[in-house]
């Protein structure tokens, strides 16, 4: 079976039939249609074998998660996917592996309304590219630069379970295989960005943690934050782990987590919970946006609390 087969057994025809694809997987370029009005929102996103999953990661999973995490960037601005390209690096020819990769791809791409329309496929160490397109009003994605002081700081769904499952997973702490499923198979917040168009001031997704992520929409707004650590949203096993060891670290800085992290205005609150219920996924209000510059987190006794790295740095030392 040569490359080209490969392609054809196990990437054409993954997604839904879009009437905005005039030509998709198999010529030199696929060619789309963007509506007029309409901006075309696009990320790319690698996941290396070591750094960014397992080494025996369930390709299925792998499949999904590298979706997943393009799409998280597409809801963190507020935008419909549409369209996916893979480019691919695999170290030998495994005709279960790529199936199953396929498969959990093809599955929430399906989910989403995602057609996959090119890619790129090649020999060396695993590794694996996507790059997302999604379209938004014109004017409508929601960026970090809009935050503004006295306006409410909210997180999507829960803190930290991913970052847990990473601590223990290793371990073979087979309590935590529980955790596994948010780890490898998170669930792009894409109805809750969408809805939040016009409504969040700024937004991003939560990949290398809050402090960081948020951090981020503090300093392209250029303003500061409180979150009072109380009220962030944990599930029963990562309010158990701070419970007992105190460590914030985890629902604070570990990462991993893809949900979303916005401001909006404190007279804008109340459709929160109407949003939440539409999208199907909780929101919950952590802190304030606030004048200067840098976030504050207070613990539960009302002390700061003290972050001792935050995020993932992919080239510490280098700035
Ligand atoms: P070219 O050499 O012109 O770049 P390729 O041989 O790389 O073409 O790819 C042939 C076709 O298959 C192209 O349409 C490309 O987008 C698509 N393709 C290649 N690899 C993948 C992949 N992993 N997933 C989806 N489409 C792919
Ligand atoms: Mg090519």
């Amino acid at each position: 079976l040569s490359e080209f087969d490969l392609i054809r057994t196990h990437f054409r025809g993954v997604g839904p039939l879009r009437p905005d694809v005039a030509l998709g997987v198999g010529d030199d370029c696929a060619l789309l249609r963007v509506p007029s009005g309409l901006e075309l929102a696009v990320s790319i996103d690698t996941l290396v074998c070591g750094v960014h999953f397992l080494p025996d990661c369930e390709p299925e999973a792998l499949g999904h998660k590298c979706l997943a995490v393009g799409l998280s960037d597409l809801a963190a601005m507020g935008a419909e996917p549409a369209w996916a390209t893979l480019a691919l690096t695999l170290p030998r020819r495994d005709e279960a592996w790529l199936h199953a990769f396929a498969q959990g791809f093809s599955s929430l791409a399906a989910d989403h309304g995602v057609a996959l329309v090119g890619g790129d496929t090649t020999r060396g160490p695993l590794s694996i590219t996507v790059q997302v397109h999604g379209l938004v009003p014109q004017g409508q994605g929601v960026r970090r630069s809009g935050a503004r002081p006295g306006q409410l700081v909210c997180v999507s769904g829960t803190l930290g379970d991913a970052g847990l499952a990473l601590l223990r997973l290793p371990a073979r702490d087979s309590a935590a295989e529980h955790l596994r499923v948010r780890l490898e198979r998170p669930q792009p917040r894409v109805a809750l960005g969408m809805a939040l168009r016009g409504v969040a001031t700024a937004m991003i997704d939560l990949s290398d943690g809050l402090a960081a992520d948020l951090g981020h929409i503090l300093e392209a707004s250029g303003v500061g934050a409180e979150i009072r650590l109380a009220e962030l949203p944990l599930g029963s096993d990562v309010a158990e782990y701070v419970a007992r060891t105190g460590d914030w670290s985890v629902p604070v800085a570990a990462g991993d987590d893809y949900e979303l992290c916005f401001t909006l205005p404190p007279e804008r609150s109340s459709v929160l919970g109407g949003l939440a219920r539409r999208s199907g996924c909780a929101v919950r209000v952590v802190g304030e946006v606030t004048r200067g510059t840098g976030l504050r987190c207070l613990l539960p006794d009302g002390a700061l609390w003290a972050p001792v790295e935050t995020g993932y740095n992919h080239f510490p030392g280098a700035g």
